[in-house]
């Protein structure tokens, strides 16, 4: 009996009406590859007639010989393992009609295990791509990919639902040259769908045809990040809806032009002249600090810098500002923008940008003062409200990894299944990632 216990906890069989006996796991081939064949048997007392339902008492249905079938098992060790179950058939003297009996491991009439169904979904979680998990689980391409859209579909059913008060929207490029559009719960970060375009027409008509008036008026806040011009979209379909930049894109947007800025600037210093490449070098190599946020510039722990010496971070700031006015003036700029935004004061942000800029702040600067003039309102709801984009861009770094391993998806169907499968069973885990990554993104601002 202890050999069928072992067999029982080594493929994950509960089924306590499977016996297996000592020396049933044999080795064999199958479609010219090794594999492993473990021999049970199947067989209880039914209570009554599967066919006629009567209640078996004095032999009314009766045990009438044995039907093998041979089921797929997930792999153990590395070959390809196969359940050979000898199930019991039963014969009904009632109905003269006969029938198999069942067992939890598979269901009627399929010969893929439900440990080997359950394995596909692990599996189709992580990212793997369809071909290299049906190998791994021993089925064919198709059997998988059968087994994601039945579970796919049995998690998709939202449109029922509410829509949440607060929603994050963003997009992703899936293809070439393809881009699709997701939305979120701000709050909890549970994807609710994915669109396959993102064009202003095409979310209208899913959000009007998937959501009744008063659904779509109850959504309070949509957070969305600049570059896209959902804006006008978002009046139209929630009409009680404030719309929210996401303040890391501020963060990044102002870094940005920072950054061309001090690499404008560098440029002009690389001459044959000595000096002028010394400039350049550090101007070069330390530009990570012109980038940061003063305040948090060290003034008290000197460290040595190859191209300075033993200095304080503070210091070198100050040096590399003094080579140029220009770079000086729109450093300043900058910072008084980082701690406006940073420290969440709007009043601040908006007198900077109020003010009429010098002639010596440069035109990629300029850009980005005219863009967050024009989303001035949007701001103002980003430091009132502690909803950003911070969950829906850790997803989406993980939707492009998904479709990186897959080697890209040619369905966009498929393409979503996989999304909603892997962030539904992975919820947990995805989570650490995403508050992790929050954590690394707002040390930049
Ligand atoms: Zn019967």
């Amino acid at each position: 009996m202890s050999t069928c216990n072992d067999i029982r906890y080594l493929i994950d069989v509960q089924d306590k009406n499977i016996t297996f006996l000592p020396g049933c796991v044999t080795l064999g081939v199958y479609k010219k590859q090794p594999c492993k064949f473990i021999s049970g048997e199947l067989t209880y007392d039914p209570t009554h007639c599967e066919k006629c339902g009567v209640k078996n008492e004095n032999y009314t249905v009766i045990k009438n010989g044995k039907q093998e079938s041979r089921i797929t098992l997930p792999m153990t060790g590395t070959s390809l393992t196969f359940l050979k179950l000898k199930k019991q058939r039963f014969y009904c003297r009632e109905c003269h009609s006969s029938f198999t009996a069942r067992t939890s491991i598979v269901e009627t009439n399929c010969h893929i295990s439900n440990q080997s169904k359950a394995m596909i979904i692990i599996k189709s979680a992580e990212a793997y791509s369809v071909k290299s998990l049906s190998k791994d689980c021993s089925v064919s391409w198709h059997t998988a990919q059968r087994v994601i859209d039945k579970t796919a579909r049995s998690i998709n059913h939202h449109h029922h639902q509410k829509l949440p008060k607060n929603l994050s929207f963003d997009e992703f490029k899936y293809a070439k040259g393809m881009m699709a559009f997701e939305y979120i719960d701000a709050e909890t970060g549970d994807i609710l769908d994915i669109l396959e375009k993102r064009t202003s027409c095409f979310i209208k008509s899913h959000f009007i045809t998937n959501y009744s008036l008063e659904d779509r008026r109850n959504v309070q806040t949509v957070t969305i990040d600049m570059n896209a011009g959902y804006a006008k979209v978002i009046a139209d379909i929630f009409p009680q809806a404030e719309i929210i930049i996401d303040r890391f894109h501020l963060v990044q947007l102002i870094n940005r032009s920072m950054n061309q800025t001090r690499v404008k600037v560098m440029n002009r210093f690389k001459t044959s002249n000595n000096e002028n490449m010394k400039k350049y070098r550090r101007l070069k190599r330390y530009w990570k600090l012109i980038l940061k946020n003063e305040m948090k510039l060290s003034t008290t722990e000197y460290r040595y810098y190859s191209l300075f010496g033993q200095r304080l971070e503070k210091a070198i700031v100050e040096e590399m500002l003094d080579y140029d006015p220009e770079l000086r003036a729109n450093y300043e700029l900058y910072q008084r923008l980082l701690q406006a935004i940073s420290k969440k004061q709007f009043k601040a942000l908006e007198l900077v940008l109020k003010e009429r800029s010098s002639s010596l702040i440069s035109s990629q600067m300029r850009t980005s003062l005219k863009t967050l003039r024009k989303h001035l309102p949007y701001i103002k709801n980003s430091f009132r409200y502690p909803y950003n984009n911070g969950r829906i861009e850790g997803i989406n770094n993980k939707i492009k990894v998904l479709c990186k391993v897959a080697y890209g998806y040619r369905n966009f169907y498929n393409y979503k299944q996989r999304i909603m499968i892997h962030f539904k069973f992975r919820a947990k885990e995805t989570n650490s990632i995403i508050s992790n990554q929050k954590k690394s993104r707002f040390q930049a601002a």
